[in-house]
């Protein structure tokens, strides 16, 4: 059994995270509930703890990042994740994306790009209770042998929306991606209204590490 405490010093500074979120504009109650109950710290290592509750981005390691709490609410509040859906996370990082979609209730497939991080979230999640379905690969291409997918979300920066992620989802599905340069992305939310037809809306600039692989930066 992993040795992690959850104290009260803990459980008020993610109080006062969710609050700065509320205050930031995020508004979905489950959400604001998930971010209030998923232990951010767990994910970090334990010189880091004391960072934890802060609204940014840290380092992992292998160059990568666990994406700031504003963002992964900001996302996760435009994927509407409802219980049951199926959805695919591309870039499984740290876990702590696809732990607050698994505590909405969703089917997670997550897909990481690094053999290392692979291995250690997958190691890792079961450890604290959160149970979702790891992959290693290219996220670019998404996941075809579980496709179709009710929602995908994707936690790096793309240079463009790759087709075979909108292929990937069933008629009524949501894509969340961030769609631009190396530096900067515009936050993208994709409804698939028919096999042909897609509508868009875009939203505030975020700065993520960049997709890689065949539809991403490689
Ligand atoms: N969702 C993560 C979390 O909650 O910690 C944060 C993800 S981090 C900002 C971006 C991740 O995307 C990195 O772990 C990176 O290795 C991964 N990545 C980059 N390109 C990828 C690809 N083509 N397929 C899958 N994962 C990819």
């Amino acid at each position: 059994m992993l040795k992690l405490e959850d104290s009260y010093s803990h459980k008020g500074q993610r109080k006062a995270l969710v609050k700065t979120l509320e205050n930031k504009g995020i508004m979905d109650k489950k959400v604001l509930n998930a971010i209030g109950t998923i232990p951010r710290h767990f994910f970090f290592d334990s010189a880091l703890h004391s960072h934890a509750y802060d609204d940014k981005a840290f380092p992992i390691g292998e160059g990568q990042t666990i994406s700031q709490p504003f963002t992964v609410a900001f996302q996760t509040e435009l994927l509407n994740v409802q219980p049951g859906d199926k959805v695919l996370e591309i870039g499984t990082g740290s876990g702590y994306q696809a732990a607050i979609l698994y505590l909405l209730g969703a089917e997670v497939h997550s897909i990481e790009y690094n053999k290392k991080l692979y291995q250690r979230t997958k190691k890792f999640l079961p450890k604290i209770g959160i149970n979702i379905n790891f992959y290693q690969g290219d996220g670019s291409l998404g996941l075809p042998e579980q496709a179709p997918f009710d929602k995908i979300i994707v936690t790096a920066g793309a240079p463009v929306v790759p087709n075979s992620l909108l292929k990937q989802l069933k008629i009524g599905g949501i894509l969340v991606i961030p769609v631009g340069d190396r530096k900067t992305q515009k936050m993208m939310k994709f409804i698939k209204k028919t096999a042909k037809q897609v509508s868009q809306e875009s939203y505030s600039n975020f700065a993520f590490v960049p997709l890689l692989g065949k539809e991403g930066w490689e």
